[in-house]
């Protein structure tokens, strides 16, 4: 995993740019065990990284694809992935209430780096999370699995008769309503 320590950027900033492959990624992910997802190609990362006093500031561009599970019919789908973020890291343990004013009214997502070091293949992790949608389709309009016999309903319509019914949260509100 990529880090860079504080004292290594120099004034004028530093342009990186770094590839996580798969093997290292998925060591990763163990540490995350309610994430239901993998990485189908490695994580390319790019960041112009500057610092100014002890905060660092990180403008970057992550790029993957992803292997998702369809929420509707539970195949696993290619989910390519391309995602910006700007970030102000501030120490963990010297953070004064100063610090907190100088980012107020800014853009920036702020977080914190420990050690002098900042976890740069960490960051671009945490970017892929945030992009990962809460509940991932196939495809728009992906009509799921019959809730009756299982049949992916995509394919083909199946023969006994629950096709009629409303899926997923329809079929919830109606059985509220019906009482
Ligand atoms: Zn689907
Ligand atoms: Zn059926």
């Amino acid at each position: 995993m990529f880090t860079l320590k504080l004292d290594e950027i120099p004034d004028e900033g530093l342009e990186l740019e770094w590839t996580e492959e798969k093997s290292s990624l998925s060591g990763y992910l163990e540490n995350f065990p309610e994430i239901d997802f993998d990485f189908e190609d490695p994580l390319r990362s790019k960041a112009k990284v500057s610092k100014s006093g002890r905060a660092a500031f990180v403008k970057g561009k992550v790029e993957t694809s992803l292997r998702l599970r369809c929420v509707r019919c539970l195949k696993e789908f290619f989910y390519p992935l391309v995602s910006t973020f700007e970030l102000a890291l501030l120490p963990l343990k010297e953070t004064s209430k100063e610090d907190d004013v100088e980012l107020e009214g800014s853009d920036l997502e702020a977080g914190f780096y420990e050690e002098g070091e900042l976890r740069l293949s960490e960051i671009a992790c945490e970017q892929v999370f945030l992009e990962i949608p809460y509940q991932p389709l196939c495809r728009e309009g992906c009509k799921g699995l019959c809730p009756v016999c299982g049949s992916d309903l995509n394919l083909s319509s199946c023969q006994c008769g629950g096709e009629g019914f409303p899926s997923g949260f329809a079929v919830l509100k109606d059985l509220k309503l019906d009482r």
